[in-house]
């Protein structure tokens, strides 16, 4: 099989900063083993959901180049961040999954079938990029890293404007609900070291509340998110956004983060409209 491309994009406000603070992204479309996965390669890449997140990565000033891939992989339903070559995967048995849980139609909480495919393709490469970057940056972290890296990936979904926002975390929020339907968490799943999968749902949609309480209202109207923990998700985004800045702010680019910014407002609010 063809190893699809690997595009070395250097990510930066033209002429302005040095070479040795550009990003070093690069992403591949690892052309698909198992021909069931051949419908999702076209997808993502005539979506360029990789280049999307590339986007996001941007204003990051990263040490060495960090590689986002789709690939196939024998059957593993999984994403991962590799630190040795600093590559995150995602393989297309994950997105193949989600695929399979996503709605038919429009969900009554008004998740599209298309958003609950995206948010969640987008989700894992920003949860597998938050492993990366607290890696690459030496960014301490204060409890058990993957709630960090669900934290982070959440905040980085939320800083694009309310109609991204909401298509994104609706669709994630549709995927985590759907999978706690399917599990039976047992002690094993409580040892992990990922939180529960209901408590990702209720954590991603406090951030999602905390951040715009008027743009998610209705997660809370609606019933998804008890009022008792709605009530302190201000302050739960606020602690959030606060580490982010604090961490994230040194290693970043805040000119180019206002250029990406403003791109995804075009399209989503333009969208919106
Ligand atoms: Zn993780």
């Amino acid at each position: 099989m063809l190893a699809l491309l690997a595009t070395c994009v250097l990510a930066s406000v033209p002429g302005s900063a040095p070479a040795a603070q550009r990003v070093r992204v690069s992403i591949a479309y690892v052309e698909p083993k198992a021909a069931e996965h051949a419908a999702i390669y076209e997808a993502l890449k005539t979506r360029r959901i990789l280049e999307q997140i590339r986007d996001v990565l941007s204003p990051y000033r990263l040490p060495r180049k960090l590689t986002l891939k789709l690939e196939g992989c024998d059957g593993v339903d999984n994403a991962w961040y590799e630190p040795e070559e600093g590559v995150v995967t995602v393989c297309y048995e994950y997105i193949a999954h989600v695929v399979r849980d996503a709605p038919r139609e429009t969900t009554p909480a008004g998740v599209t079938p298309d958003d609950a495919i995206v948010g969640p393709a987008a989700e894992v490469f920003l949860h597998e990029a938050a492993h990366a970057l607290f890696d690459l940056l030496r960014i301490p972290l204060l409890g058990p890293e993957e709630a960090a890296a669900d934290q982070v990936a959440a905040h980085m979904l939320l800083q694009f404007g309310p109609a991204f926002a909401r298509r994104a975390i609706g669709g994630v929020a549709y995927m985590y609900a759907t999978q706690a339907k399917q599990e039976k968490p047992d002690a094993k799943a409580a040892a992990g070291t990922h939180p529960l999968t209901p408590q990702r749902f209720y954590s991603l949609l406090c951030l999602a509340y905390g951040s715009d309480p008027r743009a998610f209202g209705d997660v809370v109207s609606k019933g998804y998110l008890p009022q008792s923990r709605a009530d302190v998700c201000e302050e739960e985004y606020a602690q959030v956004d606060f580490a982010v800045k604090a961490l994230f702010g040194p290693h970043t680019d805040k000119a180019q983060r206002k250029k990406v910014r403003a791109k995804f407002l075009r399209k989503f609010e333009g969208d919106a409209r």
